[in-house]
């Protein structure tokens, strides 16, 4: 998919003259502005997962990190009285690798929800649907049903979604062209995502009303104020988030205590540490199942089993918050 932008990402044509054009009609853009265009074009034109793309995810590192979501959900049900007509819903699903793995778990417990995903990127929803093919497809929450409880999972979702940043002032910084490119302007004191709270709200409401929980999973903070987190990732590196405008993933570390505050009606667990998470939900105990079934596997598992939870790899940085109805069990692992 990668094609005309990637050649001349500054071209006729491409995001950049787009932007270009903008501001020169409107002046200087928000942050906000150029990451929700930067992103909407990155995910709409490519598959950025794996070793071939830019970054790598938990689901995509092993089927250990998707098995245990589904069995952190299949547990909760389970104890909370099996009720029926539950949906998995997963916000950003990539390539449908963490659900296929969650349901093939959760499946095996007895739980066998109908199936919706919230995705934007028409590459990625293909990618999806050869892997979940009886998924239902939605553009954001408005759509989800709107009865039964709701299973819902977002692996490296809340990352993606545009922040704000502001100044001492609290003047915006913003994005201008200048002598041949972009540059921001503005000191950054502050950094909040709206569109990260409106959907931490949204879904809390969700969950309150019809039942069920949520499992948050993303690197970042879990006390506000961090200032600057605006990042570019291209092919495994960082680059300048100012550059090439949709043809790098741009990221903002994620404020759980700013996600965990504008929820409503829910109980609140975490976020704790992604490696104490997986451990308490049985990483070192489904891996060494795993090597006693494809001994010739062994070193290839304990090496995802290390990326995944040592504190120097994704344990410490990555953490997991959950939301859960008040009327259900307290969920495993925190
Ligand atoms: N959860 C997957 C993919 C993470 S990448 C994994 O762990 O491998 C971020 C995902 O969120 C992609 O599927 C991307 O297309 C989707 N996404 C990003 N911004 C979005 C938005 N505003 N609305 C819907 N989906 C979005």
């Amino acid at each position: 998919m990668k094609g005309f932008d990637e050649l001349s990402p500054n071209g006729e044509g491409s995001l950049a003259e787009t932007l270009r054009m903008r501001i020169a009609a409107e002046g200087p853009i928000p942050v906000s502005a150029w990451m929700a265009a930067a992103n909407a074009h990155y995910y709409a034109t490519r598959d950025p997962l794996g070793a071939a793309g830019d970054f790598t995810t938990a689901p995509e590192i092993s089927q250990m990190f998707g098995e245990l979501v589904g069995l952190w959900l299949a547990d909760l049900w389970l104890r909370s009285g099996r009720p029926e007509g539950a949906h998995y819903v997963e916000l950003g699903p990539g390539r449908g690798t963490l659900a296929a793995d969650a349901l093939r778990a959760m499946t095996g417990a007895g739980l066998a929800p109908d199936v919706h995903f919230v995705e934007a990127s028409p590459v990625l929803r293909k990618a999806q649907a050869g892997r979940v093919p009886q998924a239902g497809w939605h553009d954001d929450l408005s759509t989800l049903p709107g009865e039964g409880p709701l299973l819902v999972v977002a692996n490296e979702f809340f990352d993606a979604l545009p922040v704000e940043q502001f100044d001492g002032a609290g003047a915006s910084r913003t994005v201008d062209w200048r002598d041949g490119r972009f540059v921001p302007v503005g000191e950054v004191e502050t950094e909040t995502s709206p569109a990260s709270l409106a959907v931490a709200a949204d879904l809390s409401r969700r969950i309150a009303t019809q039942g069920g929980a949520g499992l948050i999973v993303d690197y970042g903070h879990d006390r506000p104020g961090r200032g600057d987190t605006l990042q570019a990732v291209f092919r495994h590196a960082y680059a300048d988030p100012f550059e090439a405008p949709g043809e790098r993933d741009l990221t903002a570390h994620v404020d759980f205590a700013a996600l965990a505050n504008a929820a409503e009606g829910v109980r609140i667990s975490g976020p704790v540490a992604q490696g104490a998470w997986l451990d308490a939900m049985g990483l070192p105990v489904r891996a060494a199942a795993l090597a006693r079934a494809a001994p010739a596997r062994t070193e290839e598992i304990e090496a995802a089993r290390h990326r995944l939870s040592a504190p120097s790899q994704m344990g410490r940085l990555f953490k997991i918050l959950a939301f859960s109805a008040p009327d259900w069990q307290e969920p495993a692992g925190f």
